[in-house]
């Protein structure tokens, strides 16, 4: 269905490199490994960097480019939580179970802000999110959730800013209220790819770009995955494909989605303006079914994202497709020029749960739904410690009920379509 790319596509991000983007080999002939790693995500980096500083031989194929998909090209955002919320958790898990799991994130959002660091990178991070609420009704939802997540998820570091205090926080009349996590904050994703993949490196793994798994098999001393011009072995396989796993794996593949959304950088804007429409430089995302997010670059662009199609497709002109909900959110940047546009592809579950689990020794990381840096981390941690042995927080993720997409290839997006469709028309009635 996706045809891989040799190059990054011409979003903000990989213009900051000016060319410069690092560049490794094709797989060529045999190699043999304990863990091979399909797809140079944040879920198969996180992944691998975990199983090689720990000593295992690993090697991670990527069909394009490190972070050539949605991890090199988000939004940004590394928010708590997960695209399903609790619900879903606490359904299969109880209240401890699913405590467990949110306490994983709070780890992946700590580990988000010092793993750079640890090895010698930087991702332009900048602390603090805000959940901000469109209508008057949906307030309520704002202060629920911050008296839930000090209550059951032992989590009490959530501010709600009352209208009267908005402005301080947000340069629009648009926003109610807001919910504000110290604990979250954006940076620069393709920066920690990028980073987390020559980490992998220096510990030892291996890295093969242009080199798409065509297939794979399972032998008795483990795996044989073939690309073009050629084969890895190994004992473990984990699959980190999102919304490409496509024809690789059918079962992994008929309880993802691909859904595509896109978002823009508008060129940089004087530093007055950029300090009035976020005056404490934190991200933002609405509480709309379909909501609108956007934060500020570190060179002071307005970094925006929002809507999404199921049926795969991303407009031809993403500008026009954007510019109505930017300048909703923002009059005062009416006309403003978006210097880049780009589009991603993300991998929705039926009930946008996570799908994190193993066969005997295959394993999988996919249905993030559009919410995907800090949940890759957490579940990455989950996969490598049960490679490693340690099964606890995998068993959890593997409690999760994650159903096929009824209407098999053909029917699931239309589907789903329609009943986007159903919660678009709540968010304006
Ligand atoms: C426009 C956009 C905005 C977003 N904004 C945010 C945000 O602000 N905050 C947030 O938390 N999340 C956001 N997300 C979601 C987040 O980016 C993803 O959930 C996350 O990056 C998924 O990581 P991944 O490693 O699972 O998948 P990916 O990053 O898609 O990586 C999968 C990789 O596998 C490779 N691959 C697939 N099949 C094969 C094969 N057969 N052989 C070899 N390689 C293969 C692909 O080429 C790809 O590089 C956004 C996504 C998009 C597209």
């Amino acid at each position: 269905m996706f045809a891989e790319s040799t190059c990054h596509i011409e979003s903000y991000y990989a213009r900051q490199w000016q060319g410069a983007l690092p560049e490794r080999p094709a797989l060529a002939g045999d190699c043999r490994v304990d863990v091979l790693v399909v797809g140079a995500g944040f879920s198969g980096l996180h992944t691998a960097l975990r199983l090689a500083l720990a000593g295992r031989r690993v090697a991670v194929v990527e069909a394009s480019r490190v972070a050539w998909a949605a991890s090199g090209r988000n939004g940004g955002q590394a928010l708590l939580g997960w695209s399903c919320d609790m619900p879903p958790f606490e359904q299969a898990l109880g209240v401890e179970g699913a405590r467990e799991l949110w306490d994983s994130m709070r780890w992946a959002a700590a580990e988000v802000r010092e793993l750079p660091a640890r090895h010698g990178f930087d991702i332009d991070y900048r602390p603090g999110s805000l959940w901000a609420a469109v209508r008057r009704s949906r307030v309520g939802m704002l202060e629920a959730a911050r008296d839930e997540a000090a209550h059951k998820w032992g989590y009490d570091g959530l501010r709600f800013i009352p209208e009267a205090e908005m402005p301080e926080w947000i340069g629009s009349r648009r926003y109610r209220a807001a919910l504000y996590d110290p604990e979250a904050g954006h940076l620069d994703p393709l920066k920690l790819a990028l980073g987390l993949a020559a980490a992998i490196e220096r510990a030892g793994g291996v890295i093969f770009e242009q080199s798409r798994v065509l297939t794979y098999r399972e032998t008795p001393n483990g795996y044989v995955a073939s690309t073009r011009e050629g084969t890895v072995r190994a004992a473990t396989l984990v699959l980190a494909c999102n919304a490409y796993i496509d024809r690789l794996d059918s079962e992994l593949s008929s309880r993802v989605l691909p859904v595509g959304t896109w978002q823009v950088a508008t060129r940089r804007l004087d530093p007055e303006l950029a300090r009035s429409l976020l005056p404490r430089n934190s991200c933002v995302i609405d509480n709309q079914f379909v909501p609108d997010y956007f934060r500020l670059s570190p060179d002071r662009r307005l970094l925006f994202g929002g809507a999404c199609t199921y049926l795969g497709g991303i407009p031809k002109d993403i500008g026009a497709a954007i510019r109505p909900s930017l300048e909703r959110a923002f009059a005062q940047l009416r006309g403003v020029e978006f210097e880049y546009a780009w589009g991603g592809h993300i991998d929705i579950s039926i009930r946008r749960t996570p799908d994190v689990g193993h066969d005997r020794n295959r394993y999988w990381l996919q249905g993030f739904s559009g919410h995907g840096i800090l949940p890759t981390l957490a579940a990455a941690r989950a996969v490598a410690d049960a490679i490693l042995g340690e099964t606890r927080l995998l068993s959890l993720y593997e409690r999760i009920h994650n159903p096929r997409f009824p209407g098999g290839e053909r029917f699931a997006a239309p589907l789903e379509a329609l009943g986007k469709l159903w919660y678009r028309l709540r968010d304006v009635v």
